[in-house]
């Protein structure tokens, strides 16, 4: 088959890789008919996370399962299905509390961006729509597979609600999904923080009601003048930066939350400020397998259409300059067909 890998900083090859083979009899191989590059695959690619020699690259995934292992139960060739990042039982007392991200087994699910992809614990990791779905439901289905149940998780963590001010800090894919989710949560105003023209754009089809462009503390100042001075009820942190996370946390009212959903580098949190502050913050790798059996049902009654992300849409043998237009903030995120 063929697949993405990274080589080095800025040194994305599609080449040649080895057919993934059923290894557990708990797997699933599944034929991908789309896979995307994630925000947080930028990490790597810009040389900020350490990478030991070639990484085959991607963790969003949606396609056709092809084989099953002896274990596997409830889920069967030719189904479609969405999965995430993590593999997880969904039976264990924590998959059970709606932490499947912290499975006690939990596994990676890496090297999606390819044309198959090995799924270990298929029936508890694995969902499947109700068809095959048609061509133009994929993209918003590969969504739900991570920026959109990350997005929904922030909103989740952050207590958002109907009445409820919300302000979302970061408007990558993840940010512009939580906006999505505060609207369908039933939030009452929206606040993204957004200096780029074409994601506000979006952020407002979504269902932003305001938008603050400064960032830092003086972005904090651009919520609180739209809170009366308090603050907002829940924000969402989708980038993962010390500046970003501070800004969350000081755009947020005494007893609000904070969803944080970025994946933290270098994130230093000032006790003192914290214990003065009363916001509440909770966070992780989303449990987004928690949330896929309604995010399916959402997208496949087209009551959400969060594929409006993909602003760019390669085959996967471009996915290189999908990474380059990423990374230049050229493109929101980039759609890679097998
Ligand atoms: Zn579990």
């Amino acid at each position: 088959m063929r697949g993405a890998v990274l080589y080095g900083p800025r040194d994305v090859r599609v080449e040649a890789r080895d057919d993934p083979k059923i290894v557990e009899p708990t797997d699933a191989i599944i034929r991908l008919s789309a896979t995307c590059i994630c925000g947080s695959d930028l990490w790597p690619y810009r040389g900020l996370d350490a990478a030991e020699g070639p990484s085959p690259m991607g963790h969003e995934y949606a396609g056709i399962v092809q084989e099953v292992g002896s274990e596997v139960r409830s889920i069967s060739p030719g189904q479609f299905v969405v999965g995430s990042f993590f593999a997880s039982d969904n039976t264990c007392e924590l998959c059970q509390a709606g932490y499947q991200s912290a499975c006690v087994h939990r596994q990676g699910v890496g090297d999606a961006q390819a044309e198959y992809l090995r799924v270990p614990l298929a029936d508890g990791t694995l969902v499947a729509t109700p068809e095959i779905p048609p061509d133009d439901l994929v993209p918003s289905l590969l969504a739900a597979s991570d920026v959109l149940g990350t997005g929904w998780f922030g909103a989740v963590a952050a207590n958002v609600g109907p009445g409820k001010t919300v302000a979302v800090v970061g408007d990558g894919a993840v940010g512009l999904l939580a906006v999505l989710a505060a609207r369908q949560l039933g939030a009452e105003r929206i606040i993204a923080m957004s200096r780029h023209q074409p994601r506000q754009k979006l952020a407002l089809e979504f269902g932003a009601t305001d938008i603050v462009e400064e960032r830092g503390d003086e972005g904090v100042v651009g919520i609180k003048e739209l809170t009366s001075g308090l603050g907002a009820h829940s924000v969402v942190e989708a980038v993962g930066t010390q500046e970003s996370m501070l800004q969350a946390i000081r755009s947020t009212r005494p007893g609000g939350h904070v969803g944080y959903v970025g994946v933290a580098h270098g994130v230093e949190l000032p006790g003192t400020e914290l214990f003065f502050s009363h916001v509440r913050l909770h966070g992780g790798p989303a449990p987004v397998r928690r949330f896929l059996p309604e995010l399916i049902d959402l997208i496949w009654n087209r009551q959400l259409d969060p594929g409006k992300v993909f602003d760019l849409t390669l085959p996967l043998e471009q996915a290189a300059e999908g990474y380059r237009a990423m990374d230049e903030r050229r493109a929101i995120k980039a759609l890679l067909w097998p």
